[in-house]
C-alpha cells in the first residue's frame, strides 16, 4: 500500500491477518470515518521508534543464550510513551508494533496524558528458572535504559509479565541511570511495598466489568440483570481470572474457560475463586486439572451457550474459523485484539456487541496512571479513591464513545478510534509539527 493511501481500503480479505494488519485496518477504517487529515493518517500510521535489542544471558548451567527484545514507541504527543512488556514466544515485531499503536489509541480513548508503547522478549518464561528470568529481564532493562524512563516511556506488566517482574526493571533501570533519571514512576505495576497502587493487579479485569456495566447503563438496564447472565472466559491470568472474579462476584455464572492448558465447562457453574486459587497452586498456572468442572474441547469453548464472551488471553483469537460458533450476545474484549476483522463484520451483522479492547481492557493503564502520580507526588490513595478515580476514566468516555456511535451510527471500536483521534489530532493542532 502506498503510503498516502493510509485512508484507503476499509476492507481486509482474511488471509490470517497479523495483528498490526488488524491494527491498521482498524485504524483506516475510523480515518475513514472521521475523515482525519491526511496528513495525520500517514503520521500515525508508522511508530515513532523500533527498538530492536540482542542481549546475552548467562543459563544456571553456564551457557550463553542471546535473546531478542522490542520496545516500539508509537506515539507520544499527548505525553510519555506507556505500555506492557511480553514474555511470550509469539512476540515479534509486527505484534509489538500493534499493541504499541493500540496503547496509543486505548490512552487517549480514557483520556490519560501517555501516548503508546510496547515491549516484549521472544521467549516461553516456562522454560527457564526464576533466577534466568530475573536475569533476562535485568539485562533486557539494561539494554533499553537509555531509552525509556518515568518522564519518556514507561513499562508495566503485559502477558507472563507481573508484580516481580516489574520490581526487578525498576531495581535495574534506577541502578543503571545513576541518578539522573530518579524515580520509581519509572514502571508501573509494581509490589504495593514498592510503590505500586493499590488496585493495579485486578484493574484490568475490573475494567471489563466496569465497560459492561457502562454499556447496561447507557442502554438505560439495570445493573442488577447482571446477575442473571451466564458468561466464558479465555485466559485466565490476570485479566481473565479478574474479570471472571468480579463479574461473578455480581451473581453471573461462568460456564466455560479456556487457556494454554485447555477448557473446563460447567453448566452449573464454575467458581471463579476456586479456580484461581487451583491456577495459582496445583495448576501451575493453568486450568488443567481443576477437578470441579468437566474437560471439554476448544470448539466447545468458543460454541457455549452464554450471554458474555470475555477473550483474555492473545491476539486473533475470534476467526473465520470459529466465529460462527459463537452464540455470545456481548464480547468483552479483555485481551487486546482478540478478533480478526473477518470475524468482527460477520458478529456485528449477526447484531453482537463488541465492547473494544481500546476502552475496555483500559483499566489496567488507567490505574497505572494513578501509581505514577503516587510515585510523583510520594502519595499513597485508597483503594475507594482509586476505585471511583477508574469507574469515573472508563464510565465517563465509555459514555462519549456510545453517545458517538450512536449518533453517527458506527460499531463502538470505530467510534472509540475515532475519539481517540480527535483527541490526537487537537494535540497536533495545538503543538504543530517539528520544525
Ligand atoms: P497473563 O500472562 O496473566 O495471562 C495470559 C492468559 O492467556 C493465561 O491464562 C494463558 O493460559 C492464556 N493463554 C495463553 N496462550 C493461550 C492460548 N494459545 N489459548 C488460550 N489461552 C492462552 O496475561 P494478562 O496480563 O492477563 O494478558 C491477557 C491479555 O490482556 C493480553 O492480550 C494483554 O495484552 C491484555 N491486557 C493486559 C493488561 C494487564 O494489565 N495485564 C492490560 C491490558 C490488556
Amino acid at each position: 500500500m502506498a503510503r498516502d493511501d493510509v485512508a484507503g481500503a476499509a476492507t481486509l480479505e482474511e488471509v490470517t491477518p497479523s495483528p498490526y494488519e488488524v491494527a491498521q485496518h482498524q485504524f483506516r477504517r475510523a480515518a475513514r470515518a472521521m475523515n482525519l487529515d491526511k496528513g495525520l493518517c500517514v503520521l500515525l500510521s508508522e511508530p515513532m521508534n523500533e527498538i530492536i535489542v540482542n542481549f546475552p544471558v548467562v543459563m544456571d548451567d553456564g551457557s550463553i543464550r542471546l535473546f531478542r527484545g522490542y520496545r516500539i514507541q508509537h506515539n507520544n504527543v499527548r505525553g510519555p510513551f506507556k505500555g506492557g512488556i511480553r514474555f511470550h514466544p509469539s512476540v515479534s515485531l509486527d505484534e509489538i508494533k500493534a499493541l504499541a499503536s493500540w496503547m496509543t489509541w486505548k490512552c487517549a480513548v480514557v483520556n490519560i496524558p501517555f501516548g503508546g508503547a510496547k515491549g516484549g522478549i521472544k521467549m516461553d518464561p516456562r522454560e527457564f528458572s526464576s533466577k534466568e528470568v530475573e536475569r533476562i529481564t535485568r539485562r533486557f532493562t539494561y539494554a533499553l535504559r537509555n531509552y525509556i524512563g518515568p518522564e519518556v516511556d514507561i513499562p508495566a506488566p503485559d502477558v507472563n509479565t507481573n508484580a516481580q517482574i516489574m520490581a526487578w526493571m525498576m531495581d535495574t533501570y534506577l541502578i543503571a541511570s545513576k541518578g539522573d533519571q530518579p524515580g520509581s514512576h519509572c514502571v508501573t505495576g509494581k509490589p504495593v511495598e514498592i510503590g505500586g497502587s493499590v488496585g493495579r493487579d485486578t484493574a484490568t479485569g475490573r475494567g471489563c466489568v466496569m465497560t459492561l456495566e457502562a454499556w447496561y447503563e447507557f442502554n438505560g438496564r439495570p445493573l442488577g440483570d447482571l446477575g442473571k447472565l451466564t458468561f466464558s472466559v479465555q485466559g485466565f491470568g490476570n485479566v481473565g481470572s479478574a474479570a471472571a472474579v468480579l463479574l461473578a462476584e455480581k451473581g453471573a455464572k461462568l460456564v466455560a474457560v479456556n487457556d494454554h492448558t485447555g477448557t473446563l465447562v460447567n453448566a452449573n457453574g464454575i467458581d471463579a475463586s476456586r479456580l484461581l486459587e487451583h491456577v495459582r497452586t496445583k495448576g501451575r498456572g493453568g486450568i488443567r486439572g481443576f477437578a470441579e468442572a468437566d474437560e471439554a474441547t476448544r470448539e466447545e469453548f468458543w460454541g457455549a451457550s452464554v450471554d458474555v464472551l470475555i477473550p483474555a488471553a492473545l491476539e486473533n483469537q475470534i476467526t473465520r474459523e470459529n466465529v460462527d460458533l459463537i452464540k455470545a450476545k456481548i464480547i468483552v474484549e479483555g485481551a487486546n485484539g482478540p478478533i480478526t476483522p473477518f470475524a468482527e463484520d460477520q458478529l456485528l451483522a449477526r447484531g453482537v456487541t463488541i465492547l473494544p479492547d481500546t476502552i475496555a481492557n483500559a483499566g489496567g493503564v488507567t490505574v497505572s496512571y494513578f501509581e505514577w502520580i503516587q510515585n510523583k507526588n510520594s502519595e499513597i490513595w485508597r483503594l475507594d479513591h482509586v476505585l471511583s478515580e477508574l469507574e469515573y476514566h472508563i464510565k465517563s468516555n465509555f459514555r462519549l464513545v456510545a453517545s458517538l456511535a450512536q449518533k453517527r451510527k458506527l460499531d463502538l471500536r470505530t467510534a472509540a478510534y475515532v475519539v481517540a483521534l480527535e483527541r490526537i489530532a487537537a494535540a497536533y493542532q495545538q503543538r504543530g509539527i517539528f520544525p
